[in-house]
Formats: structure tokens, C-alpha cells, sequence
């Protein structure tokens, strides 16, 4: 069983706790130390209890916090030498460099990193597994590559990106340059691009769809979950929009949820004869 629970999602800042057998990680520290530490107690955990941050690239609102963080607590900041290397404020208590391509595991949690086009140094994201439990974090992405598509299959549960609705983006306050930052390949996924990886996934054993990094001006958590739910035609009650400004709920899966599909029954001999006349 894995389960996670996001300290809070958005264009000013992303955090997510990631948690199995004992092992805690936090992954992107997006928001002031005092902040995350008193999200963090909101959901029962404590800085002392986190056994690593994952920094998934450099921009503030993935990283605001962790260095504070790292020195005040000594823990384990992991990221790719590009992230580390082009992060503002990167005296961490300890850095672990990982490379974007090989897994690596964190007490009792296997993380699989892969890379993610987006305009940072070194971007990646992470699938969590533990057992057969797998759980994808999936932001700060301007387009689905085969890669990503490839590592998504088969999760038990996702934080998915849906940064902007179209129309909300064309109308809004955002001047042209920056519009076309966020919409370009290198940028972030909007609700459409969001819904339509989301079709494409194996949803056997999907138990939840977190819907994140919504832009406050670009989006609207009803746009978002009309969006998705216009992609996904069942079980809508596993799809939750991530907030900004509170944390979650704790959510939890696991593969042992999972109910195996029935083998097809072939027909037997008098069922295919009489098939036949
Ligand atoms: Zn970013
Ligand atoms: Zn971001």
C-alpha cells in the first residue's frame, strides 16, 4: 500500500508527501519551511520524520523551502545534477545526485525517475513503487512523450498535471509570450492534454486520479474535473482536485485493490458446433 498526500498544488508552489512501510518521503518542497513544516503537522507527519526530498527541478515552486529545510533538519535532498546545479539556494545539508534515467530506492520505496520536457534544467518526475504498488507524480510537463506514456502504465494512482483550461488561458490576463510558454512543449499540460493521456491509460487497476497544479488564473477546479470526466466515462469518484492553499486528504492505494479480469471462457465443443449451423 502507498499513500500520499499533497501539501498543496499550484502555480505558487507543490509539495507531496509520499508515504509506505515506514518510509516518508517528501517530494518538492514548494512553499516557506514555516509552511511546510505546519502542513506537514496537519497531516500528522513531522520534518524529523522524512527520510528524503525529492526535487523534481528548480523552479521556486517546486524548491522554495528546501534548503531551510535541509539544513534545519539534515535530511537527504536527492535531484539531478541539473536541478541541483541550477537551483537558487542549494547549500543542502546532504545531496544525493540521481540520474534521470535509474531507479533508486529510499527505504522501503522504489523511485523511478524518468525526464519530463518542460523549460527547466534537468526536469524529471517520479513513479513510487513498494510490492507491486505503483503511484505516479505527473507535472510540469509540455507534452506527453511515448517515455512518459510507457512509465504510466499500469499505476495504481497518479498526481496528473491540468494547469489551464484553453478558453480561461486565451481570455485571461496572461500577454501572449507567456501564454505561449505555458501552451508549448516545453511548458505545462492543460486540462484537454491531460484528459486525453488519461483515456489512454490501462484503468484496470487506476484507483486514483489527482487532478494538480492548477493555474488560480487559467483554471477552475470545475473546468478541470469536466474536462477529465468527459475523458474518463467511469467511476468518477476516484478523480479529487488538488488544492492550493490547504492540504489533502491522506490517499491510498494499492495493487492488492486490484481485481484480476476473469479469463475469457472459451466455448466448449457444442456451444462452437452450434454456433456453426
Ligand atoms: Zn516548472
Ligand atoms: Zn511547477
Amino acid at each position: 500500500m502507498i499513500r500520499v498526500a499533497a501539501l498543496g498544488s499550484g502555480s505558487s508552489g507543490n509539495s507531496l508527501l509520499v508515504q509506505a512501510d515506514g518510509t516518508t518521503l517528501l517530494v518538492d518542497c514548494g512553499f516557506t519551511m514555516k509552511e511546510t513544516i505546519a502542513r506537514m503537522f496537519q497531516l500528522g507527519v513531522s520534518p524529523t520524520d522524512l527520510d528524503a526530498v525529492l526535487i523534481s527541478h528548480e523552479h521556486g515552486d517546486h524548491v522554495k523551502g528546501v534548503g531551510p529545510l535541509s539544513r534545519k533538519f539534515g535530511t537527504d535532498v536527492w535531484c539531478t545534477y541539473g536541478t541541483y546545479h541550477r537551483a537558487r539556494d542549494n547549500r543542502f545539508s546532504s545531496v544525493r545526485l540521481f540520474h534521470a534515467h535509474e531507479p533508486f530506492v529510499i527505504g522501503k520505496i522504489t523511485v523511478d525517475p524518468f525526464p519530463m520536457p518542460h523549460d527547466a534544467a534537468e526536469p524529471c518526475q517520479f513513479v513510487f513503487s513498494v510490492g507491486n504498488t505503483r503511484f505516479a507524480n505527473v507535472t510540469d510537463l509540455g507534452a506527453c512523450t511515448p517515455h512518459v506514456r510507457e512509465k504510466l502504465e499500469g499505476v495504481h494512482g497518479l498526481v496528473v498535471e491540468c494547469n489551464y483550461d484553453n478558453d480561461m488561458l486565451r481570455n485571461g490576463p496572461y500577454p501572449p509570450s507567456l501564454q505561449a510558454r505555458i501552451r508549448s512543449d516545453y511548458g505545462h499540460l492543460g486540462n484537454d492534454q491531460a484528459g486525453e493521456l488519461l483515456k489512454d491509460l490501462d484503468h484496470t487497476g487506476l484507483q486514483r486520479i489527482l487532478l494538480g497544479h492548477l493555474s488560480e488564473q487559467n483554471n477552475s477546479d470545475a473546468q478541470a474535473l469536466a474536462t477529465i470526466e468527459a475523458h474518463v466515462s467511469d467511476r468518477h469518484d476516484r478523480i479529487k482536485v488538488l488544492a492550493q492553499h490547504c492540504c489533502s486528504e491522506w490517499f491510498e492505494v494499492s495493487a492488492a485493490n486490484v481485481v484480476a479480469k476473469q479469463p475469457q471462457r472459451l466455448p466448449d465443443k457444442e456451444e462452437a458446433l452450434a454456433a456453426e449451423v
